[in-house]
């Protein structure tokens, strides 16, 4: 089974997540704290994805992102943030995250995007085109999932990986940000455009020379993007 890391404070909202996980067949695991959820981590490797809380006592659920992905790229993270807290949302997803649900949120949509996570997370477990795409500096595995620059290993997500490959597989073609979504995170995704935007953003930070002038991922206004020198 699927494990997944529930790192929620309230307890009537980790039962809530927790029972419905468990129903669509997860494995979850609590954690009520950030320091808790950071050592029950190290414990469980082969946890697939992390639901972080944002408003926690201790470390906040922003830290715990930074701090998982200081070491780790390959565990999916959404974080679970409430109204008030939208603004942060691009916060959040730059310190590291994939997706962010805002609460109050229905089963179906949790587990919807859990379902998207996982199977982005579990891709290497197929076996897929077996190579390596080198275009201008960029040289990306596509056996280990591996992206360098001129020789130097850039660290990526999942999702960054993902929507990389989907550059370099079209050099040259505008692509527009529903068929980025549809791609990378699945057809039956539930979320906003927006966090397409924002993983195009950090991952500007890491490929491009100067992410505040972007000559590799261009922007085609009210469309979407294109990869090309
Ligand atoms: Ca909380």
């Amino acid at each position: 089974m699927k494990k997944i890391l529930v790192l929620e404070d309230e307890s009537s909202i980790r039962s809530f997540v927790v029972i419905n996980l468990r129903r669509s067949g997860y494995e979850p695991i609590e954690a009520e704290t950030g320091e808790q959820a950071l050592e029950l981590l190290e414990q469980n490797p082969d946890v697939k994805v992390a639901l972080l809380d944002v408003m926690l006592p201790g470390i906040d659920g922003y830290e715990v992102c930074r701090r998982i992905r200081a070491t780790d790229s390959r565990v999916g993270i959404i974080m679970l943030t409430a109204k008030a807290q939208e603004m942060d949302k691009v916060t959040g997803l730059m310190t590291g995250a994939d997706d962010y649900v805002t609460k109050p949120f229905s089963p179906a949509e949790l587990t919807a995007r859990v379902d998207a996570l996982v199977r982005r997370t579990s891709v290497d477990e197929a076996p897929e085109d077996d190579g390596e795409i080198h275009q201008g500096p960029f040289r990306l595995n596509t056996r280990n999932r591996t992206l360098e620059k001129n020789g130097q290993r850039i660290k990526l997500t999942q999702i960054e990986y993902a929507i990389m490959k989907m550059f370099m597989d079209n050099p040259g073609r505008a692509l527009s940000r529903e068929d980025i979504l549809n791609t990378v995170w699945g057809r039956d995704y539930f979320g906003e455009l927006k966090i397409v935007d924002v993983n195009i953003r950090r991952l500007r930070i890491k490929i491009e020379d100067n992410s505040t002038i972007p000559t590799y991922i261009t922007t085609v206004w009210g469309y979407g993007y294109k990869w090309g020198f």
